[in-house]
């Protein structure tokens, strides 16, 4: 190792204790020898920037998995992330060096690669629960959008063409998904990484209205954040912590195009926040705004009495800033605040007893805490167990040629794949290439199978053909045929 290279790597694990100094010397010299094992697996490739493969993708991922405060396993698993699909190691390999943990979520992570999006809407919602189904284990699609994350920062050194592919995917399937597990600080991330490359126009449009907005806004916001910081002291007796938070290009731009883009009925560009001690507080909070600015009537809402469907807590409120413009207001608690940032990675909604209380949770461990949630009463469960691997168990996910996922009940066969695709390339279909090789067109399908229906133009549905499919949309589409085969006979 190079003088430079035993630096980056000091950095690198100064920066574990400091996040996660609870880590032992075992994570320690575990995380130390899936570094090593990574950037040797790596050496000599490049990125399309022209840099070190390991240094600059690799260890930016665990960089992000750290911020995202989560434990050994992952960050271990994030700096092998890439070893099975772009090197040598096989998740054999990773067995034995790291045991099986590590290497599931590696081999998770990979498996994830496969899903691209080309543009064909009707097929998000199957590729988004391919994903999850995929997933097993919902660290792994956290590890793969932290991958996404660091993949946008680099959008620049990518074809253009490769650069809105990407950047659509991104906002169609990983930052909905991020939003599904509550992650907000991530759903603004990706999506404004996106953004600028999914739609440039629209993006320029946006922007400007932005900057605009802002710097109107400016005057006025600093001169209530002066006297919110004044009323709150003295209704808590503390200077609780209140900054500005700024709404991102991308969500305003959905919001720009709910309200046909009049600037007026958006109150919400920046936001003051308020983070206070307790849930008493909040409400407390909420008065002694009120008594003194004018709420926006219809704007009051109490999102720590019924919270978001995806767990989000807070106090919102739009109130009249006299001379200036109508401006919103949030208050909530640093335990809900941490969730509504990094929502099931939030290492702090565990700790302040937000789920659970008095366990023993000396011991951080990751999965251990999520069955923990599951038995609570959240609404946080309905997302939760969307993560689970049972409620896909009756799916299967199959791959066209082209990398589009269809989303077929489990049993489904060739034929039943061929009529999801199209209804003409059913009437066709002639049999069907799974994985390269040719089958009849009653071979059941197994998730992950990447199928090519081979049609033959002489190929007509007969009454054999309703015993071979299962999905009620194959079996309609023949049924139909045969009616119209018979008439014309
Ligand atoms: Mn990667």
């Amino acid at each position: 190792m190079s003088e430079q290279d035993t630096k980056t790597k000091e950095t690198f694990l100064r920066k574990v204790q400091k996040t996660l100094p609870e880590s032992s010397a075992t994570d320690l010299s575990l995380i130390s020898r899936a570094y090593d094992f990574a950037k040797s697996a790596h050496e000599g490739q490049m990125r399309a920037s022209g840099t070190a493969y390991f240094e600059d993708h690799c260890l930016h991922v665990a960089d992000h998995i750290i911020d995202l405060g989560m434990d050994t396993p992952l960050i271990c698993a994030a700096l092998l992330h890439d070893t099975i699909e772009d090197t040598k190691t096989t998740a054999k390999d990773l067995q034995k060096e790291f045991g099986l943990e590590i290497t599931r979520l590696v081999e998770g992570v990979s498996k994830l690669g496969k899903i691209k999006y080309h543009g064909n809407e009707r097929h998000v919602e199957s590729l988004r629960k391919f994903f999850v189904s995929v997933a097993q284990d919902a660290r792994v699609v956290i590890l793969k959008l932290a991958d996404r994350w660091h993949n946008l920062e680099t959008l620049q050194y990518l074809p253009i063409e490769k650069q809105q592919r990407i950047a659509l995917e991104s906002i169609m399937i990983h930052a909905p998904l991020a939003s599904r597990m509550g992650m907000g600080k991530l759903v603004s991330t990706i999506n404004d990484l996106s953004f600028p490359y999914a739609y440039p126009d629209e993006y320029k449009k946006t922007k400007k209205i932005m900057d605009g907005m802002i710097s109107n806004a400016d005057v006025s916001i600093q001169k209530m954040h002066r006297s919110l910081s004044a009323d709150l002291h003295n209704t808590l007796h503390y200077l609780p912590q209140i900054d500005e938070r700024i709404k991102g290009t991308y969500s305003l731009y959905k919001k720009l195009v709910r309200k046909k883009w009049n600037t007026e009925s958006i109150y919400d560009l920046v936001a003051i926040r308020a983070i206070v001690n307790n849930v008493s507080e909040c409400y407390q909070a909420l008065g002694a705004i009120h008594s003194h600015w004018r709420p926006v009537p219809g704007r009051v809402k109490d999102y720590i009495a019924v919270p978001k469907p995806n767990g989000y807590q807070s106090l919102h409120t739009a109130v009249f800033s006299g001379d200036g413009p109508i401006v919103e207001i949030q208050i909530r608690t640093q335990a809900m605040h941490d969730y509504n940032e990094y929502g099931i990675a939030s290492h702090h909604s565990y700790k302040n007893n937000r789920v659970q209380k008095g366990s023993d949770k000396e011991s951080f461990a990751w999965i251990e805490q999520l069955r923990e949630l599951q038995k609570t009463n959240l609404t946080t469960n309905d997302y939760l167990t969307q993560l689970k691997t049972d409620f896909f168990q009756d799916r299967i996910f199959v791959f066209t040629p082209k990398g589009d996922v269809i989303d077929l009940p489990a049993g489904a066969t060739i034929l039943d794949f061929a009529y999801a695709v199209h209804g003409k390339i059913g009437e066709h279909a002639g049999g069907g290439r799974i994985n390269g090789k040719f089958m009849a067109l009653k071979t059941p399908l197994v998730s992950e199978q990447i199928v090519e229906i081979v049609t033959n133009p002489k190929a007509r549905p007969s009454d054999k053909w309703l015993e071979m499919c299962i999905t009620s949309s194959a079996l309609t589409s023949i049924r139909r045929q045969l009616k119209k085969q018979r008439q014309t006979i």
